[in-house]
């Protein structure tokens, strides 16, 4: 079994992303430049936008963080959205979620300019994805598909089932494996929550992705030997054994399945570093200004 290391993975796309950043420094004089919006003060998305702030900072990116009330109007946040699309020193916007209930997360991400939506999220990008032409591609659906190529894991006619179909995991993804692209060619089963004979499909799988948020969902009855197991859940639980009084799990039980994969993700140190990764290269991507979307 081979431990498919996003921890590691996405350090070495860091130090690619900052000699490149370099590079366009000493040629152009313009630093790459990430803004992010932040409503309210929601525990976890502190914890996420402070984790990309200090990514920008890794790899010599300037950042800007725009944090607004949690009772701000849905017009004055959709305002300073389109004062950042119409900033031109601006390569990437991304407005953290979840918003509070009173703001339309839809009408949001339409707003954001395709040019400048490095996460990924704008339907004009979702369409770009599935007719396989250049797009931002949604920053974890894209760390997953670049650790299955830096690990050689093959996927061509390989059977892929993707457990969960959210619009910024799993459908994606289920796109994403199927495209005429490396990696990719896979042939693919989305299933979900209404999916009536969930562990039939699971064992049938070389490629299992599973992004449910049900903590250690998946156990070794439900796999084939040597499936390659990419877990993208991440569930937060008390524990008496860490200092902090809680740990992260994943949706898989990785001591119960680990024997009999071929590749896995661990939680934490998989998928979730590999997610900021995408979102820098994506920043920069803009900043190269190599397509229009
Ligand atoms: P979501 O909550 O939006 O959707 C969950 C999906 O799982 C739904 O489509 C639902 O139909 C499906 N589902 C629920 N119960 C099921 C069941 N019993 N059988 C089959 N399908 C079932 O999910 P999301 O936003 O994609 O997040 C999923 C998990 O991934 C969460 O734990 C989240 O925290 C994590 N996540 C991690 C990262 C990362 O960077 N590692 C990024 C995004 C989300």
């Amino acid at each position: 079994m081979i431990i498919l290391d996003g921890k590691k993975t996405s350090n070495d796309i860091k130090e690619e992303i900052a000699v490149q950043v370099q590079s366009i420094v000493s040629s152009s004089g313009r630093v790459p430049h990430l803004s992010a919006i932040l409503v309210g003060n929601d525990g976890a998305s502190e914890t996420y936008i402070a984790a990309k702030v200090k990514a920008c900072q890794k790899v010599g990116f300037k950042s800007t963080l725009i944090r607004l009330d949690e009772s701000v109007s849905e017009e004055e946040l959709l305002n300073e959205v389109e004062k950042i699309n119409k900033n031109s020193d601006i390569d990437g916007l991304i407005v953290q979620l979840p918003l509070p209930k009173h703001i339309d997360e839809m009408k949001v991400t339409e707003a954001i300019d395709p040019k400048k939506d490095v996460d990924g999220f704008h339907p004009s990008n979702i369409g770009r994805m599935a007719l396989n032409i250049p797009a931002f591609l949604p920053a974890t659906p894209s760390g997953i598909l670049e650790l299955l190529e830096r690990y050689s894991v093959e996927t061509s006619g390989k059977h892929c089932v993707v457990i969960g179909r959210s619009h910024i995991v799993g459908s994606p993804m289920s796109i994403l494996m199927a495209r005429n692209n490396n990696p990719g060619n896979c042939t693919v089963t989305l299933t979900h929550s209404r999916t009536s004979n969930l562990k039939e499909i699971t064992k049938t799988a070389d490629i299992l992705i599973v992004a449910l948020g049900k903590a250690e969902f998946i156990t070794s009855d439900m796999i084939k030997e040597g499936v390659c197991i990419i877990d993208v859940g991440i569930t937060r639980v008390k524990s008496n054994k860490t200092k902090s009084g809680w740990k992260l799990l994943g949706d898989v039980n990785f001591e119960d399945v680990k024997d009999k994969c071929s590749f896995i993700t661990p939680v934490p140190g998989g998928v979730g570093p590999m997610t900021i990764a995408m979102l820098l290269q994506n920043t920069l991507l803009s900043s190269k200004k190599e397509f229009s979307s």
